[in-house]
């Protein structure tokens, strides 16, 4: 067993942090950080990220993508600024989506935008009626010659409000013994336009979180993906790797968070002596620090488990679990040895506690994971009837 990065994996970080602290961080800092980025910024940001394969990190290299390591992709990740790590999961995870149920000719016409960020991605699953529950989508996709017709709306998508494709999942309806009967289809804004909004919420104010509308909207059926049934098995392919990465997100927020209590702690001066003296203050210090070495251990575990092809539902859906609610309460620390000055919008403390609540969320809620983790123990699947 190491512990110890290789000095290739160590480069492949730095290269990462350098583009973050010269290209990414200033054009973030330029703009307000509670309104959403334009998309044009948000654009050039991803096509950054093009350059060092984070669009493209799980795409097979035949199929033009960088087909890194997942443990390789969430060592980069982590580095990136929240904001864009939550829009690159929408970048990518879509292209490889796309890329795991598409035939040569469908990858050949869809990736190349999307890997290279000419176009902004996104993969609608959610709906009003189907959050957890991915397989009771309603979004009606009807055959009708050389188009499908879809009808129907999608909630809370990562990228929504400013993508120019969404692969989205759709039903054509249900076999005699009621099974949904689930495809996949790429709607492509320009062919075949749809209207989208952006949905105000708590976190990632400077993200795209939004809503999709697709009102009898024709589509070429040269978009539809793979066979029927493909589609959950596919969502549930790029979950795995993206539970630990959404883990890794958190990490980066609550390293963050470390970083800046620690500095304070060593400033702040009460009763005549740095805070950082007393015992109290240095307990919170060495909970913020335990809960960020944990969480980044055991996301590196999972990715590295899904890289040796081992059976990682359990050690996915920990790692997300773990992580994010760690990450949650050590930011919450830092915040408590700041005093006042936590709960100000002028050390940022307050935006990665609000940014870190969002992550629960996707991918799997925490009781969704904490079931999945429960059938790997048991045996049992208890969370359908
Ligand atoms: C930041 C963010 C980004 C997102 N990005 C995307 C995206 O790009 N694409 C996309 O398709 N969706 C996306 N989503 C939507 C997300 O995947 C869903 O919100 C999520 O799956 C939960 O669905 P829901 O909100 O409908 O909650 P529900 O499924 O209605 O759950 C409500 C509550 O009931 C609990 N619950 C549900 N079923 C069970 C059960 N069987 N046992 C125990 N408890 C249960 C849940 O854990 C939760 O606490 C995103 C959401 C967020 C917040």
């Amino acid at each position: 067993m190491d512990f110890q990065l290789s000095s290739e994996q160590r480069l492949i970080q730095d290269s990462i942090r350098r583009m973050v602290e010269r290209d990414i961080q200033p054009v973030l800092d330029a703009h307000d950080p509670d309104r959403p980025l334009p998309k044009e910024v948000v654009r050039k940001l991803l096509e950054l990220c093009a350059t060092q394969g984070l669009t493209s990190a799980r795409v097979p290299q035949s199929a033009g993508g960088a087909g890194l390591p997942v443990l390789t992709y969430g060592l980069m990740f982590e580095q990136l600024p929240p904001v864009v790590a939550f829009a690159i999961v929408g970048q990518e995870a879509t292209a490889t989506r796309i890329a795991l149920e598409s035939s040569p000719e469908q990858c050949e016409r869809l990736l190349p935008d999307i890997i290279a960020a000419r176009k902004i991605a996104c993969t609608g699953s959610t709906e009003p009626h189907a959050g957890s529950d991915h397989r009771a989508i309603k979004t009606q996709a009807r055959l009708d010659s050389d188009h499908v017709v879809v009808t129907g709306r999608k909630m809370w998508i990562t990228n929504a409000s400013i993508c120019d494709l969404i692969n989205i999942t759709a039903t054509l309806g249900e076999t005699s013994d009621g099974t949904n009967r689930m495809v996949r289809v790429v709607v492509d804004r320009e062919e075949s336009p749809f209207e989208t909004s952006k949905t105000p919420c708590l976190g990632f104010c400077q993200g795209h979180l939004g809503e999709v509308v697709f009102d009898a909207c024709r589509v070429p059926k040269r978009n539809l993906l793979g066979g029927i049934g493909d589609a959950a098995r596919v969502l549930t392919l790029t979950w795995l790797a993206n539970r630990p990465l959404f883990g890794l997100m958190a990490t980066n927020m609550a390293q963050r968070a470390l970083d800046a209590a620690l500095k304070y702690a060593g400033d702040r001066t009460q009763f005549g002596r740095p805070i950082a003296s007393y015992q109290l203050v240095q307990e919170l210090l060495a909970d913020i620090s335990a809960a960020v070495t944990t969480s980044r251990l055991i996301c590196y575990y999972a990715l590295s488990a899904i890289d040796n092809g081992d059976r990682a539902n359990g050690a996915s859906a920990m790692a997300k679990r773990h992580a994010i609610a760690a990450c949650q309460r050590a930011i919450s620390m830092a915040m408590e040895v700041h005093g006042s000055m936590g709960i100000s919008c002028e050390v940022g403390l307050e935006r990665l506690y609000r940014d870190c609540r969002m992550l629960p969320i996707p991918d799997g809620t925490n009781q969704i994971l904490t079931l999945i983790e429960g059938r790997e123990l048991t045996g049992f699947a208890a969370y359908r009837p």
